[in-house]
């Protein structure tokens, strides 16, 4: 049985729990999770009746050859030219005659799911949240694989960037270096468009980097980078410091005040982390530190997500979560505090929860002495 099997196997189980006959999964990633199958455009459904189909993949022509590679032995449904999605997914569905089909309410169109409700008139539909997302939140060791050659990627990537910095380079060609560099190191891309921001401008946790603002002015920059590896993910945040590059200038006092409180609430969280913490105890582990070192109302961002095959995916770390971590789950750890009109600082690590506590997968340091340019 091949791990996308037993995924498969898993998720019946979950259908067969809410009486559902079917799933349609029209999620991409979720797609991918359960099948292997890399490309889009394609849905997938998943039965759990031992009469009717058990799996089905919907696609298209372009598709066929790489998913004679990619899924051998999976039944396929290929539409033809200028068959639209929906209608083809309709025709095909009807065909099944399923009583029951769940669908992913989070993802699916108004459009299709209106579409389907009009049309399979002999079938119950029912919303459904997080089914497959439940399932990828425990990684097994391919993912985890997965994710440490992300993590790997994206550190050689910032080692090289790291030595380049020079006063005077802009935010934006900082990023645009550490895309190229993710991708000739190995990587399929960015996670994500990196944050790179100098001073007042890493202040704002999503800022966009610019050509007018330069690296070695406010002597300190934040950059916030992730590599895709070949499907999985990684996503750190470190601030270096970049007074060194210019003649008499030193590391501001608030800086170090700031930093040292940032560092100290990420190190509380870390240490809280073991299968069966509350995930919004491991929030408060870092958010206590922070309301202690009086800048509770300046982190204002819960303290981590789940990472895979998605950058943000579940559990996530944040004060209205009750459940339990559990091994397998790999989740940052970043704590910030935001000051506007001066800047930010925000420390982000990748942490796998193992059977007796975690291993923190990524290792640049973070001690503010070793992450001076
Ligand atoms: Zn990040
Ligand atoms: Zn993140």
């Amino acid at each position: 049985m091949t791990s996308f099997d037993s995924r498969r196997d898993r998720l019946r189980h979950l259908l067969k729990e809410k009486s559902l006959d079917a799933l349609l999964v029209t999620e991409e990633r979720n797609v991918t999770y359960l099948t292997g199958f890399t490309g889009d455009s394609s849905y997938l459904i998943v039965g759990q009746s031992p009469t009717g189909k058990r799996e089905l993949l919907l696609t298209d022509h372009r598709y066929t050859e790489q998913l004679e590679s990619e899924c051998p032995g999976l039944e396929l449904a290929v539409r033809g030219p200028g068959v639209k999605q929906a209608d083809f997914t309709v025709d095909t569905l009807t065909k099944l005659k399923l009583p029951s089909l769940g669908v992913e309410a989070d993802t699916m169109s108004v459009g299709m799911f209106e579409k389907l409700h009009e049309k399979l008139s002999a079938t119950k539909l029912a919303r459904t949240e997080n089914l497959v997302e439940s399932l990828r939140e425990i990684k097994d060791e391919g993912e985890i694989g997965e994710i440490r050659e992300a993590i790997r990627i994206a550190e050689q990537a910032f080692a090289v960037i790291r030595n380049s910095l020079r006063h005077g380079r802009s935010e934006k060609e900082v990023a645009d270096e550490l895309e190229y560099q993710i991708r000739l190191f190995g990587g399929t891309c960015g996670a994500f468009p990196s944050i790179v921001g100098v001073g007042p401008r890493a202040a704002l946790p999503h800022g966009r980097p610019v050509r007018e603002s330069k690296i070695g002015d406010h002597g300190f920059v934040l950059i916030d980078w992730g590599a895709r590896g070949r499907l999985y993910h990684s996503d750190l945040t470190r601030v270096l410091t970049t007074a060194k590059l210019l003649p008499r200038q030193k590391i501001e006092p608030k800086l170090q005040e700031v930093y040292g409180v940032v560092l100290a609430a990420q190190r509380a969280a870390i240490d809280a982390i073991r299968p069966g913490a509350i995930m919004k105890n491991v929030d408060a582990a870092a958010r206590n530190v922070i309301d202690r070192g009086g800048f509770g109302k300046n982190f204002g961002h819960s303290l981590g997500h789940g990472i895979g095959l998605a950058v943000h995916e579940q559990p996530r770390l944040a004060p209205d979560q009750d459940r339990q971590l559990a091994a397998g789950m790999v989740v940052t750890v970043e704590p910030g505090i935001y000051l506007p009109g001066w800047g930010g600082v925000r420390i982000e690590d990748d942490v796998l929860v193992t059977e007796d506590g975690c291993e923190v997968l990524t290792s640049v340091p973070k001690e503010l002495e070793a992450c001076a340019v």
